[in-house]
């Protein structure tokens, strides 16, 4: 009793350090966001090279394709995630600066609105005081930040990192449709990409839920029904044009 009432007291440990959960949580983003980039590396690929396989069996031409569409999406990619996380970035500035500019003119009024908002999760007006002027006193900043506006100062995202990591994410994913139709035999590369694009977003589909907390069985699915559509229409699509134009 004595002890587990003591522990229940004392919640001290490695996962309580606010950094730390930060730290978890971009560290978390970061991968979803890879996880859906090589996602899209791979359905829109495979949709490219399927589509240019419909219409040619030039594999030169298909490899041209593939690679032209894998350019074009890690560039579309890199620029989307570039442009988006500048746009936070750029409103986590600006509210920090907001913040910044408050606690020097109104110490007062912050210290007021600081402790009302652990009013409004559950503390007593005084222990709530305590602990705003605890957390002022040790970084003003940092708590007004993380209380109000669920930021944290050291951990703003860069948008180069970001629009690199899509690229390559992008990349990776676009690269398994496009060496297994380029380097697979004739009879076999339509099979084998279908498969192993099958495969694949099997994977990218169990990540990403699990990732969410998600239970993976129906996202799996959907996943591989959402590449296999992709793929059959575009290959109808390359079909009907390379009959019109050969
Ligand atoms: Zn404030």
């Amino acid at each position: 009793m004595t002890a587990s009432g003591l522990s229940d007291a004392v919640p001290l440990g490695p996962h309580d350090g606010e950094p730390h959960q930060a730290g978890l949580n971009n560290r978390l983003n970061w991968l979803r966001a890879a996880v859906l980039g090589a996602n899209d590396g791979i359905v829109s690929t495979a949709g490219i090279v399927i589509g240019a396989v419909g219409a040619t069996s030039d594999r030169s031409a298909i490899m041209i394709a593939g690679v032209a569409g894998l350019a074009a999406g890690a560039m579309s990619m890199g620029a989307g995630e570039y442009v988006s996380v500048s746009t936070q970035r750029d409103s986590e500035l600006a509210l920090l600066a907001k913040e910044r500019r408050e606690l020097r003119e109104e110490p007062e009024e912050e210290l007021a609105e600081l402790a009302g908002i652990y009013v409004g999760k559950g503390l007593d007006e005084e222990l709530a005081l305590e602990v705003a002027k605890a957390l002022t006193a040790k970084d003003a900043l940092g708590a007004h930040a993380e209380a109000e506006l669920g930021i944290d100062p050291d951990d703003i995202s860069s948008p180069v990192h970001a629009a690199w990591a899509s690229m390559l994410s992008f990349t990776i994913g676009a690269l398994l449709p496009l060496l297994t139709m380029t380097l697979a035999s004739d009879a076999i590369r339509i099979w084998l990409t279908v498969a192993a694009v099958a495969a694949a977003l099997a994977v990218t589909g169990f990540v990403s839920a699990r990732l969410g907390y998600a239970r993976p069985g129906r996202a799996v699915l959907r996943n591989i029904v959402g590449g296999l559509f992709a793929m059959a229409v575009t290959y109808a699509i390359g079909s009907a044009l390379g009959t019109q134009i050969g």
